[in-house]
């Protein structure tokens, strides 16, 4: 019908999906929305439907697609609309869709994520979770369908731009590559006195300095996991040794991460900390698209300040690079019990420094399956989910 690029959206109704529907909107010209995905967000769904007009909309609930369908058909909108987490699979591989915007949050992205690699996507990679639970899976899904994995994560999206054009997977080495510097703000309670720690409620920890996000990034960059998923997700992406990735606070958010060459150059890419820069760039890569994000005002910046990540404050950020250092399912693990910990934190089940705690206790009790298959990465996730509960309610017994 016309030569746009074909686009599905998992997680279309989170923050990175209506960031990257704000960018599409600006060039209808060259990309089209093919499908539109949520979890229970009939509203939230709904009116991007009316909005963008996708062929397809899937809800994974069941019961939310079935409103979704009687609302969309009220209206008289002509959208297909599928329920169920396998459809999410559909959408990631229809033969339309040339793009996938990966935005689902957690593990729950997973299998949608690797059904686009494995259908030759373009991948444009938010949802780290995937990757950390998943990654010598993912890499290898990625290689043998020829798909093309653009990072969106900020700072992997920043090191991506530094690297040089003939930058191979094969290793930093060849390319001169000394360290990989991932930036991170440091959260909300940076300089929080750690006494005051344990009682910081959910509301203040998804109140980030810099950035509007979910709130289950809010509460991980709050604790720092965040920069640890994201130290993990570097080493998939960039086959980077742990040894090789630094991470630097850098409390403005004004460079999003750097490259460190062996002759001493440091490249960093640096830009107003507005997640449409980084889709527009994975969306035009190798070219360039306006994004909607301000520019910066170099005459107006409040200097930029840089110091070494404090791990007595932030014990996640030491668990996941252990977990990394210990390989195997160790990753999958640390994820499955960040996501249950943080889910029980927003609940008010447990404090916030409980969640590393529980984090540590899973990491020490679970036994894993093995790494090597999806059936054994599942039963991973869902076994360290069980016991990560179980420290849940243990916590919460113990009054902690
Ligand atoms: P969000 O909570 O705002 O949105 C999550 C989206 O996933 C929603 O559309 C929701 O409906 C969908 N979803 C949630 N659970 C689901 C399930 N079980 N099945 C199907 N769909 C489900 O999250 P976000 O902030 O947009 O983050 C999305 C991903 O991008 C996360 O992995 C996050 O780490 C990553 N990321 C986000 C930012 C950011 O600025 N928000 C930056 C870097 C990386
Ligand atoms: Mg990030």
């Amino acid at each position: 019908m016309n030569a746009c690029v074909g686009v599905t959206i998992l997680g279309s109704t989170g923050s990175i999906g209506v960031s990257t529907l704000n960018v599409l909107r600006r060039h209808a010209d060259r990309f089209r929305v093919l499908a539109l995905t949520a979890h229970r967000d009939v509203e939230g769904l709904f009116q991007q439907c009316l909005s963008h007009e996708p062929e397809y909309a899937v809800m994974a609930d069941p019961n939310a697609a079935e409103q979704l369908r009687d609302r969309l058909r009220a209206a008289g909108r002509p959208v297909e609309v599928l329920a169920g987490a396998t459809e999410l699979e559909r959408v990631a591989a229809l033969p339309e869709t040339a793009y996938v915007m990966a935005a689902i949050v957690g593990a729950a992205g997973l299998l949608p994520t690797l059904a686009a690699a494995r259908a030759g996507k373009r991948v444009l990679l938010a949802n780290k979770e995937a990757l950390v639970m998943a990654g010598p899976l993912f890499m290898t899904a990625v290689r043998e369908h020829g798909a093309e994995l653009l990072p969106i994560d900020s700072e992997h999206n920043a090191v991506f731009q530094c690297l040089p054009p003939d930058f191979a997977v094969q290793g930093l080495d060849t390319v001169g590559i000394r360290r990989i510097l991932l930036t991170g703000s440091g959260g909300p309670f940076r300089a929080t006195p750690l006494e005051r720690l344990p009682d910081v409620t959910p509301d203040q920890a998804c109140a980030h300095p810099n950035w509007r996000m979910g709130r289950k990034i809010s509460v991980d960059s709050a604790t720092m996991m965040n920069k640890g998923l994201e130290v993990i997700e570097a080493h998939w992406l960039f086959a980077a040794p742990p040894a090789r990735i630094e991470v630097v606070v850098h409390p403005q958010s004004v460079i999003h991460s750097m490259v460190e060459y062996e002759d001493g150059s440091v490249l960093a890419q640096l830009g107003n900390p507005d997640m449409r820069t980084p889709i527009a760039h994975a969306l035009a890569w190798p070219g360039r698209l306006a994004s909607g994000a301000a520019f910066l005002d170099f005459a107006r910046l409040t200097p930029l300040e840089f110091q070494a990540p404090d791990c007595a404050r932030f014990p996640c950020l030491r668990l996941a690079f252990s977990a990394l250092d210990a390989g195997g399912a160790a990753p999958t693990i640390l994820n499955a019990a960040n996501e249950v910990a943080v889910q029980a934190f927003l609940d008010r089940r447990i404090r916030f420094t409980a969640i590393a705690a529980v984090v540590e206790q899973t990491l020490e009790r679970v036994s894993p399956h093995g790494v090597d298959t999806l059936a054994t990465i599942l039963a991973d996730d869902a076994l360290a989910r069980a016991v990560a509960a179980e420290r849940i309610a243990a916590q919460a017994s113990e009054g902690r």
